[in-house]
């Protein structure tokens, strides 16, 4: 149980939601109306953010392998251009693709 950091009264766990849709908790002060929200909170907001910007790609056949077009935007953002080496890091649901060229 959280007390506001202003009043000293006790913090009540509320749900709401962000102009996108996502569910969230904050705590709000039963006595003053003062909100917080915690890092856990935070951190459950911002991982929803993240899986929302993402990005679909078609996999192509390119001899016995496939190839994946990587948009135009990441290409920008991550300075890559033709001919570079990256790096394929498998995980769990899928890979991570690392530009070896920011190390
Ligand atoms: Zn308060």
């Amino acid at each position: 149980m959280k007390n506001c950091s202003k009043c000293g009264a006790k913090m009540i766990e509320k749900p709401a939601e962000t102009p996108e849709g996502f569910e969230y908790t904050y705590y709000k002060c039963s006595k003053c109306g003062e909100e917080i929200i915690d890092m856990k909170q935070l951190r459950n907001i911002a991982e929803k953010y993240r899986i929302m910007k993402k990005y679909r790609a078609k996999l192509s056949k390119w001899g016995l392998s496939l190839g994946i077009r990587i948009p135009k935007e990441l290409v920008n953002k991550y300075g890559l251009n033709e001919e570079d080496e990256v790096s394929i890091i498998p995980e769990k649901n899928g890979f991570l693709i690392i530009n070896e060229k920011q190390y």
